[in-house]
């Protein structure tokens, strides 16, 4: 088999494109992942709420998700895939290292980068003391001295989706959230302390936040800080490809927009995990893996179906024989004209008959 030539290539070995990647190899395709190693849970100390993994380790999830792979067949690699185009063989990838890969469909599951906020501090407590998502660290800090930095219209929410883990919550407003009426009726009946004022540092000793500071001087205890990201898809590639990235009708980000079944508007280019779906968590986005594969095989298979349909009859295949005919006999086809035609040639005679 010539090593280079791939009937998919998935660009992202995080749990969508390793989920994939299982499903195609064991559909007997011959599918390459390619990784640069940088899962978007990398800082987590333990990937939550996947069932039968919960508080596995994010690394050990996937290297076990490497061995299922290269186990039913399909090929791994490290690198950076920087540019992708259409071939007549399909597409054709090309790494950092200027190694060269082709592909009957592709597959992009890069995940998405969280933007973090300019605070001193913060970017060396994010997955550890600064969390984003109460379903992934919730537990962990329930009960526990929590603030919510203020970053947008989604923070309210924020502070009211975490007081469901503690009764000490407290929004820092940042000179960025301004609640509504309605939004202070809510924080005040739910006991949430609200802070006005620019957050200036992210506190910690010896690597365990401690609080933060604001602008104007006063610091804070806390144990937790939760904070909404910007949520920005991986997309260059997709991008490139003509698929192009969509606000989030939550407004906290961008994010590829595909079918159910994870096929972008570009023919031969899905997208499946993060990516397309910035509300995903992990066993979301291997679900998504699993599904967009399956479809990625069904396509292939009707490629095939139609070819072999064109190799068995040739030119007598009934859809070749269809089109010549069309060509040749035009409405005079036998069994074949279309009713409108047959309608007409039908008034034509009556009138004929009628007249003569
Ligand atoms: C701090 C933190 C903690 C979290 N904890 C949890 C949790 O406990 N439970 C949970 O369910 N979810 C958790 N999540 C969410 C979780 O990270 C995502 O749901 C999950 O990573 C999405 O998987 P994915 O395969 O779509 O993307 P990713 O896991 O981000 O994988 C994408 C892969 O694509 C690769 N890639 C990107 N661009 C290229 C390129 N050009 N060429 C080659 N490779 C490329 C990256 O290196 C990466 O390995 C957490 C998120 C964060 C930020």
């Amino acid at each position: 088999m010539d090593s280079t030539r791939y009937d998919v290539v998935i660009i992202g070995g995080g749990a969508a494109g390793l989920s994939a990647a299982t499903t195609l190899a064991r559909a007997l395709r011959s599918v390459l992942v390619i990784d640069s190693g940088t899962p978007r849970n990398a800082p987590a100390a333990g990937v939550h709420g996947y069932l039968s993994r919960d508080g596995m380790n994010p690394r050990e999830l996937l290297t076990i998700g490497r061995s299922e792979v290269l186990s039913y067949g399909g090929t791994v690699l490290d690198g950076e895939a920087v540019s992708a185009r259409r071939t007549p063989y399909g597409f054709e990838v090309v790494l950092g290292d200027t190694r060269r890969f082709s592909a009957r469909r592709l597959l992009v599951t890069t995940g998405l980068t969280d933007e973090l906020p300019p605070i001193d501090g913060l970017r060396e407590q994010w997955g550890k003391g600064v969390v984003h998502c109460p379903y992934c660290h919730g537990w962990e800090i329930r009960g526990q001295r929590i603030g919510v930095l203020g970053t947008g219209p989604l923070s309210v929410h924020q502070a009211l989706l975490f007081r469901q883990w503690s009764r000490d919550i407290t929004l820092f407003l940042n000179d960025t959230v301004e609640p509504t009426i309605e939004e202070w009726d809510k924080l005040a009946a739910r006991s949430v302390t609200v802070v006005d004022g620019a957050v200036a540092s992210v506190d910690a000793v010896d690597g365990v936040l401690t609080g933060l500071t604001l602008r104007q001087g006063p610091s804070f205890d806390l144990q937790a800080l939760a904070v909404g990201t910007r949520m920005e898809a991986r997309s260059a590639l997709l991008e490139s490809l003509g698929v192009s990235s969509q606000v989030h009708p939550s407004g906290a980000g961008r994010f590829i927009e595909t079918d159910a079944m994870g096929a972008t508007a570009v023919r031969g280019v899905y997208a499946a995990g993060n990516v397309s779906n910035i509300m995903a968590q992990v066993i979301t986005a291997a679900a998504e893996g699993v599904m967009t594969g399956a479809r990625i095989n069904a396509d292939l298979i009707e490629e095939e179906s139609r070819r072999a349909v064109e190799g068995h009859f040739g030119p007598f295949a009934a859809a070749s024989e269809a089109a010549v005919s069309k060509i040749v006999l035009g409405h005079r086809r036998h069994g074949l004209d279309d009713l409108q035609k047959t309608a007409d040639m039908g008034t034509t005679t009556t009138a004929q008959r009628e007249s003569a």
